[in-house]
């Protein structure tokens, strides 16, 4: 019997509880043939400012949208007030499989450079007229040995430093100085991005954001080895910082 946190209509009627207590809709992404998919905005939500935050792009890493709705059921009465987009799930498939891919079998965090996928295209069209002071993008990874993110590099002060600071007292900074073959820093990549790299292996939600939508893009990794409670309050605990820190004056 898989975890509960792969339920994924349990997982809808639990941010439709949350919506509803908000006082905000819960609105249709897209419909797959499979699944609805939704998201949910705020009126505090302008053209310029705010986050954008997606999760279970991936779905073996259900700490994740676990985290993204844990922290929308902890501040329910604050949220209708603070400028976000949520984006609950982008493949419930995958979550329910407990499989990083989607039922196609493709890794949308690879596609975000195409125009002709349902999903892809959908959360391109939400955000077209946006410009957000952060996109954050929750994943988990199972060789992860603490938390970790990738930041990509533009706008200073960076918030690599103050996100794993908040979330640090539920999991360990991952020690290792190269994560995913590339160098890391106390649990930071750091980089600016190489338009080559990402023409070879697709582009990630991270980096479309980046090039289009968002002055910081930020990738958030917890080790889905973990208990999934610490993963969670991880998670909350990310969010919770970047959200302070995109609207404090
Ligand atoms: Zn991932």
């Amino acid at each position: 019997m898989p975890h509960r946190a792969h339920d994924y209509r349990h997982l809808v009627a639990r941010w439709r509880a949350v919506a509803r207590v908000a006082g905000l809709p819960l609105r249709r992404l897209v419909s797959t043939e499979l699944h609805d998919l939704y998201y949910l905005r705020t009126k505090a939500l302008t053209a310029s400012g705010g986050i954008y935050i997606s999760a279970g792009i991936h779905g073996d890493e259900p700490g994740a949208t676990e985290g993204l709705i844990a922290w929308a059921e902890k501040n329910v009465r604050q949220l209708p007030h603070l400028p976000l987009v949520l984006l609950p799930c982008l493949n419930p498939w995958g979550l329910a499989n407990n499989v990083r891919l989607n039922e196609d079998g493709l890794d949308l965090n690879r596609i975000f450079h195409r125009d002709d996928h349902p999903v892809v295209s959908a959360v391109k069209q939400l955000v077209a007229r946006h410009q957000f002071a952060a996109a954050l993008m929750l994943h988990e990874d199972y060789d992860g040995q603490g938390l970790y993110l990738y930041e990509v590099e533009r706008v200073q002060p960076h918030w690599g430093e103050a996100l794993l600071a908040a979330a640090r007292p539920h999991i360990a900074i991952d020690a290792r100085t190269r994560i995913d073959r590339r160098k890391a820093t106390n649990g930071i990549h750091r980089r600016r991005i190489d338009p080559k790299r990402f023409a070879r292996m697709g582009y990630p939600e991270a980096i479309w954001f980046h090039l289009k939508h968002a002055a910081r893009s930020l990738t958030i990794e917890t080790p889905s080895e973990f208990a999934l409670e610490q993963r969670v309050a991880a998670q909350v605990a990310v969010i919770e910082e970047a959200i302070r820190l995109a609207i404090s004056p």
